[in-house]
């Protein structure tokens, strides 16, 4: 039911049908894998943003600069769904042929969960790496500071593994991901302690003095709240935080979050620098250990995995094991979804003239 009324949603707010289908397939598919801040929950926000033109329906990658081992490409503020597809198989192709290949991507319409490109890359036999930023939103206050100087800019890498489930590491550097804030204000799953900085400098896990009063819309606007969010790991997490903003924003030509004095926020857009690797390149050359990537990686991940836990009856899990297994439970089950999130769903289609009733099968 979801994948054909968020289908019939995204055709109404302008989208080719093959386009909709897309957006929808890969915001259920954050969902299945338990990353419900990108998932289904977003729909409203996406059309409230093709209709203010903030991203555009159907755009095709423009490729500004396209040398043997780097292209750099402008996604035209085009839906991250179908400009992340093209950027990253233009780094696939590249890398094909070159063993290594870099994509700058700029101007992208927001690209959702990162983890969905590394897969696409390990699915085609490449390691890669994905360095992202968020120009024009201002979400994050940097490590020491209360004031918001830059996004939940995310960082992944994904690996092949052969005959096993791709590695897949992908998280937000702030604390959370800004659409966890989302989920918890519109009743799911709460924020951790520490996530949110209110605009006295009280640390919280409330997620309201991100939104201000628009929180209580159906398009709660996090630019409009006195709080910010704060990255993880203290100045560690912190210097990632910022260091996505050179690698994707200033780097890709893609622009940062933001600058002093501009009179108006910047156009909001993701930026990606995405470094993609061949297995097959690798093949034949010596190894201090081991010969063969995959069983290098498996004899580790092993390792790793054999560690005492720390709470009996725990368990120690790898990157990307997590939304593999909610992956299945969930794939069985359906997907959780908080009421108001499903209210605010059927509000935006009848909004657009879909009859939500004719899409339940
Ligand atoms: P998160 O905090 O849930 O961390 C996810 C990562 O941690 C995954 O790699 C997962 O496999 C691993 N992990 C989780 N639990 C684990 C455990 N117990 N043991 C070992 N590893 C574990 O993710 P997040 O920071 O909330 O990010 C959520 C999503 O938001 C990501 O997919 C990210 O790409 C996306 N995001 C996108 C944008 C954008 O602008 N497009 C911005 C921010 C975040």
């Amino acid at each position: 039911m979801m994948i054909s009324l968020g289908t019939a949603i995204f055709e109404a707010a302008g989208s080719a049908p093959e386009e909709a289908k897309t957006i929808i397939t890969r915001l259920a598919g954050a969902n299945l894998r338990g990353h419900d801040s990108h998932g289904v929950i977003r729909i409203p926000r996406y059309v409230q943003w093709a209709a203010d033109g903030i991203q555009v329906p159907n755009q095709k990658l423009k490729v500004l600069s396209d040398q043997p081992g780097l292209a750099i490409v402008d996604g035209q503020y085009g839906f991250g769904q179908t400009i992340g597809e093209q950027a990253v198989d233009i780094g696939i192709a590249k890398a094909r042929q070159q063993g290594v290949a870099m994509v700058a991507l700029r101007n992208s319409g927001h690209i959702g969960r990162i983890g969905d490109w590394a897969e696409r890359a390990a699915d085609a036999g490449l390691v890669s790496v994905h360095m992202v930023n968020v120009r024009g939103s201002l979400l994050v206050a940097p490590f020491g500071g209360i004031s918001r100087r830059s996004s939940t800019n995310p960082f992944c890498i994904g690996a092949p593994v052969a005959g096993q489930p791709h590695l897949v590491l992908d998280f937000a550097t702030s604390l959370v991901a800004e659409g966890k804030a989302l989920v918890a204000l519109k009743g799911g799953k709460p924020l951790p302690g520490g996530a949110i900085v209110d605009g006295d400098g009280t640390i919280t896990s409330d997620p309201r003095p991100l939104y201000g009063p628009s929180g209580d819309s159906i398009y709660p606007d996090p630019s409009q709240g006195p709080g910010a969010l704060r990255s993880f790991g203290d100045h560690k997490g912190f210097g990632m935080n910022f260091m996505m903003e050179i690698m994707a924003g200033a780097l890709t030509g893609s622009g940062t979050a933001g600058k002093l004095d501009e009179p108006e926020r910047r156009r909001f857009c993701n930026g990606m620098l995405s470094i993609y690797i061949d297995l097959q390149a690798l093949d034949g050359t010596p190894r201090e250990m081991s010969d063969s990537f995959a069983s290098e990686v498996l004899d580790y991940v092993a390792f790793v995995k054999s560690a005492t836990p720390t709470e009996p009856g725990g368990e120690v899990l790898i990157p990307g094991e997590p939304e593999r297994r909610l992956m299945a439970e969930r794939t069985q089950s359906g997907l959780p979804l908080a009421r108001q999130a499903w209210e605010d769903i059927l509000t935006t289609a009848k909004a657009k003239g879909v009859e939500p009733q004719s899409h339940v099968h």
